[in-house]
Parts: structure tokens; C-alpha cells; sequence
């Protein structure tokens, strides 16, 4: 059984296919030191998101290996420790048809309500969250109250925040966002991000600038890397 220390990543020459006709991640190999933020970029369909799946051992690789902290992903890590150490932030967050409260306290389902106040300010939620009738009690999702891209994707660092894991996918919503928003996203996701080993598929410009290192990804290969002063 995995018990992590820092969360560092390594991929080892990694080739992935989804179905034999085409290769969609070939020989890719980077590491992320335990804390640090590495950022993927590159055109639509370079297999960023896949990277990220692929951690969750969503699919079985070809060849090479992943491991956390030296730890073969596939041969010495449980798919429940996995999902322990591991918080996700997805692309597009889909809440549950429940309480504002519930979809924070997914993250960790002992978690008291003073507890998910603070994550829900971390992520700044709150202030939203009690702008409604029934505050935490509100219900949200495709049969409550609809939230904004925005709102929901901060609803999911708030949980992120609650989990506290060691290790952070996020994969950044594409689509754009008003200044404010941005920059508020932005604030909870550099407080999420502190200190924890983070994998980043970037889209903003601020994202990328605070990155430790950013990797190039093009049709499946790395083809650049390093800080972006150096790019
Ligand atoms: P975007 O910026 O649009 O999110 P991406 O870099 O995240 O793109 P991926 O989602 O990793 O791209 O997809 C990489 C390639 O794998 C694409 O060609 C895509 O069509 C293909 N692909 C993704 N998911 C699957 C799947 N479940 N089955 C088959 N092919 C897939
Ligand atoms: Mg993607």
C-alpha cells in the first residue's frame, strides 16, 4: 500500500493508445518534484487531459512507467490509495444534484462546518454561497440552482481545499472567463496549489507564468520544456 511522502511524479518513457490505430502519447518522459507545479500547453488534442488520466490509472499504458514517489502506479499502488492521495480539479465540473454543502464536503465527508466555511473562503465561494436564499443548504446542479463555469469550477477547489491531497490534477476550463473571475480563480488556485506536487494543463497566461516548469506537448510528444522566461 502507497503511502506517499512528497507526491513526486515521474513518467518514464510513456506510450499510450486508446485503440491500436494511433499512438496518442509517445515516449514521454518528465518528472514533478514533490511541491512543485508543472504545466502542460499545447493545441487540442496533444493528449494534456490524457496525461492527467492516465495517473488515475484509467487506462493501461503500452509501455514505460508512472510512479509516485518511486512507486510503480500500476504494480504498487491501489486504485483506492490512488484516489486518497490524488484531488482533482476537472476541465468542466459536473456538481451533484444536492446541497452546495454536500459537493464541498465530498471532499472529505468528516469534514465539520467550520472546516468547509474555510474552504469554501479559500476558494471564494462563501460570499456566493450565502448570497443564496438557503446558503450551504441550497441546492445546486442540473436540478437546483445552475452555477456558472466559474462558480462551479471553485466549488470543486473547495472541496480540492477540504481533501487536502497531496498531489493536484487540474485540468483549466477553456472557456473564458470576465477579469474579476479570473483573478479570484486564479487567488484560489495558487492557495490550493502551495506546497502540493501539482500537474497544471494550462490555458491562462497567468497560470503558465507561475508554473515551475511548463512542458510543450504536440501531437503526443514533448517537443519543448523548461520556465517560461526561457520559452
Ligand atoms: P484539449 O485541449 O482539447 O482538451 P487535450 O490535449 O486534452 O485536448 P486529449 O483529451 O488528451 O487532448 O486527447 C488526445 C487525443 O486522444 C485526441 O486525438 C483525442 O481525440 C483522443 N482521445 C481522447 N479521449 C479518447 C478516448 N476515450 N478514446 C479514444 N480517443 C480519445
Ligand atoms: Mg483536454
Amino acid at each position: 500500500e502507497l503511502v506517499p511522502k512528497g507526491g513526486g511524479i515521474e513518467f518514464k518513457n510513456v506510450t499510450f493508445k486508446y485503440n491500436p490505430e494511433k499512438t496518442i502519447l509517445n515516449n514521454v518522459s518528465f518528472t514533478v518534484p514533490p511541491g512543485k507545479t508543472v504545466a502542460l500547453v499545447g493545441p487540442s488534442g496533444s493528449g494534456k487531459s490524457t496525461i492527467i488520466k492516465l495517473l488515475f490509472r484509467f487506462y493501461d499504458i503500452e509501455s514505460g512507467f508512472i510512479s509516485i514517489d518511486g512507486y510503480d502506479i500500476k504494480k504498487d499502488v491501489t486504485q483506492r490509495s490512488l484516489r486518497e492521495i490524488i484531488g482533482v480539479v476537472p476541465q468542466d465540473t459536473v456538481l451533484f444534484n444536492q446541497t452546495i454543502k454536500y459537493n464541498i464536503q465530498y471532499g472529505r465527508i468528516t469534514a465539520n462546518d467550520s472546516e468547509i466555511i474555510e474552504a469554501a473562503r479559500g476558494a471564494d465561494i462563501h460570499d456566493r454561497i450565502m448570497s443564496f436564499s438557503q446558503q450551504y443548504d441550497t441546492l445546486v446542479g442540473e436540478r437546483g440552482l445552475r452555477l456558472s463555469g466559474g462558480e462551479k469550477q471553485r466549488v470543486a477547489i473547495a472541496r480540492t481545499l477540504l481533501k487536502a491531497p497531496t498531489i493536484i490534477l487540474l485540468d483549466e476550463a477553456t472557456s473564458a472567463l470576465d477579469t474579476h473571475t479570473e483573478r479570484n480563480i486564479q487567488d484560489s488556485l495558487n492557495h490550493m496549489c502551495v506546497n502540493r506536487t501539482t500537474i497544471v494543463v494550462a490555458h491562462r497566461l497567468s497560470t503558465i507564468i507561475n508554473a515551475d516548469e511548463i512542458l510543450v506537448l504536440k501531437d503526443g510528444e514533448i517537443v519543448e520544456q523548461g520556465r517560461h522566461q526561457d520559452l
